[in-house]
């Protein structure tokens, strides 16, 4: 993969693979320069058991805090990202820092079991992927157990043969791998039950009515049933009241994560949190 341009060069820009609206290209050349000018921030959302109450991972989620516009949500620059051609770039900046944080708190003695990390299935196609997750968790003195990797569903269910070797190597290279944003993509279960995943993560749009739709509850029941059937540990996210969490933790859900517990915090957030519980 190519190395970080030129803060201010819009060189990115013959690289793209679809191309950006005209109107945003200010934006994907500010974007360009944001890893290096420190714009880009990791929240941390906190992912919490069901058997045991306790926090059993978080999950970095990236922020822009852009000099004109102020903070931009992921929503607005990871598809930008993708399309200039530097998903690659930030991706990677996103694993080294959530793996220097997480070590920096193991070294502080916080507890946080594990962080997982979102990764743009445009990088499943680098085929030295899991060598070079690898190396990250080596030069912070983490392991395997340390990281999840989540990607959406749709970038699972890739058909391309080269992607489909760096999902299995990644797998048997002990990398975990989460299936993220389930049942909004096209859900090909006959691709799916083959998948060497660990982990399913509900959509929250399929949580979002459990508590005022049976239809809705049916719905999440059976697709937390797909995912006990693959062996795979499965995650609600998007948990916003004490009535879907019950619901969620009658029904057998693993783990959840959502606003009822704690929106996406930053460093200090988390570790303010953390102490309190
Ligand atoms: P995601 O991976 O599915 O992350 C969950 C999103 O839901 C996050 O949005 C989070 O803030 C939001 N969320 C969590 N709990 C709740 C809740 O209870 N209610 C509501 N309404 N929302 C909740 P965010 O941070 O805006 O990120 C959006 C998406 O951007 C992420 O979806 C992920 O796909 C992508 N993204 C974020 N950071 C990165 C990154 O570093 N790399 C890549 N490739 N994608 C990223
Ligand atoms: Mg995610
Ligand atoms: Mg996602
Ligand atoms: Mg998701």
């Amino acid at each position: 993969h190519r190395k970080l341009l030129d803060c201010g060069t819009l060189d990115v820009l013959q690289h793209k693979s679809c191309p950006p609206d005209v109107a945003e290209l200010p934006l994907a050349a500010d974007l360009c320069c944001a890893i290096q000018q420190h714009q880009l921030q990791l929240y941390y959302q906190p992912q919490v058991s069901v058997s045991t109450g306790k926090i059993c991972g978080v999950e970095a989620l990236c922020r822009w805090f852009h000099n004109d516009y102020g903070m931009i949500a992921p929503d607005k620059f990871i598809a930008l990202a993708e399309s200039v051609g530097i998903i690659t770039e930030l991706d990677f900046w996103v694993l080294r820092r959530a793996c220097q944080q997480l070590a920096q708190w193991r070294s502080q003695g916080v507890n946080v079991p594990a962080v997982a990390i979102n990764l743009s299935s445009v990088n499943l196609t680098i085929e030295k992927l899991p060598e070079l997750i690898l190396e990250v968790l080596h030069e912070n003195g983490l392991s395997t157990d340390d990281i999840v990797v989540e990607v959406t569903e749709s970038g699972f269910v890739e058909k391309d043969f080269a992607v489909k070797s760096v999902i299995n190597r990644l797998f048997a290279c002990g990398i975990k791998l989460s299936v993220d944003d389930f049942g909004v993509g096209y859900s090909n279960l006959s691709r799916l039950q083959h998948l060497p995943a660990m982990q399913l993560k509900l959509d929250r749009s399929l949580i979002e009515h459990i508590d005022t739709n049976p239809v809705a509850k049916s719905v999440s029941e059976a697709a937390l049933l797909i995912g006990k059937s693959m062996q795979l540990q499965v995650v609600a996210e998007g948990v916003e009241s004490a009535a879907q969490c019950e619901i969620l933790e009658d029904l057998g859900f693993h783990v959840i994560q959502g606003y009822f517990f704690a929106a996406p915090l930053s460093v200090e957030q988390l570790e303010q949190w953390l102490a309190k519980q």
